[in-house]
């Protein structure tokens, strides 16, 4: 199924779905602090997205035998890669650094984004791989410009990765975004070789094209495992992990971040 090219009146309004994501992410920065648990995170999403007149796209997901999504955010700490369930237990300590990804519903289309923060000081190298994983996204969108392929997009990730000294998540990928929240095409953070286990499907950037861009930086190796809770996705080595995330549209004048305040 090829990607599915969005009109300007679509991009509006995805412009606006990605507005409401990227005020939640600025609400859930002031909150972020030692001591608060992740659950607190999530209801100030929720509160934004309804406030706003979105849904959350996360809250009762259930794709292929994983259970029911249970909150609007996914909240995950140090070495929880991705997916990681938001929970009053779940109480951030000073040095942590937190994922966050949120997609919303607005008017029928789908903004995504995700941020990685720190809690309170964080190590030298925890900067690093945070300040590494925001330049794979920023080369990552720079790539994003008619002439390229989707694999220049991957390629840039993976290129910018390996140049500071990380790896990135394999099985894990950016995706389409539209009406749907995944839809064609594939955004892998690397490209595959002949041999690959993983076969994407490249396509030529055009016009309308609407994609989720998302580096998942990995300071140790890139093996990861699921958690029991049938979502959380940890690195197998307990190594340090950083995702940050943007919707963004092909247009003649370049890319266009819709996922901005
Ligand atoms: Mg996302």
């Amino acid at each position: 199924m090829a990607p599915v090219l969005k009109t300007a009146d679509e991009l509006e309004i995805m412009r606006q779905a990605g507005r409401i994501v990227a005020i939640a992410h600025e609400e859930m920065r002031r909150a972020i602090k030692p001591g608060v648990a992740t659950k607190l995170l999530d209801t100030i999403a929720l509160t934004v997205l309804r406030d706003n007149g979105a849904e959350p796209c996360f809250l009762g997901y259930a794709p292929g035998d994983h259970p029911p999504f249970p909150a609007t955010i996914t909240a995950s700490v140090n070495n929880e890669l991705v997916h990681g369930i938001p929970s009053e237990k779940r109480v951030l300590q000073e040095g942590d650094v937190i994922g966050i990804d949120v997609a919303c519903f607005f008017q029928g289309y789908v903004g995504d984004a995700a941020f990685t923060h720190p809690v309170g000081e964080i190590s030298r190298s925890a900067q690093r791989l945070l300040k590494a994983t925001e330049t794979a996204l920023e080369a990552a969108i720079q790539a994003s410009v008619l002439g390229n392929r989707i694999s220049d997009v991957a390629k840039a990730t993976a290129k910018c990765a390996g140049r500071l000294g990380y790896s990135v998540a394999r099985e894990y990928t950016g995706h389409g975004v539209g009406r749907e929240m995944h839809e064609e095409p594939q955004v892998p953070n690397w490209w595959h070789s002949k041999r690959s286990k993983h076969q994407w499907t490249d396509y030529d950037l055009q016009v309308g094209m609407t994609y989720a861009i998302e580096p998942m930086l990995i300071a140790g190796r890139s093996d990861l495992v699921e958690q029991d809770d049938g979502w959380t996705v940890v690195t197998k080595d307990g190594s340090l992990t950083a995702h940050f995330e943007h919707t963004v549209a092909i247009t003649e004048d370049g890319p266009r971040i819709l996922t901005l305040p």
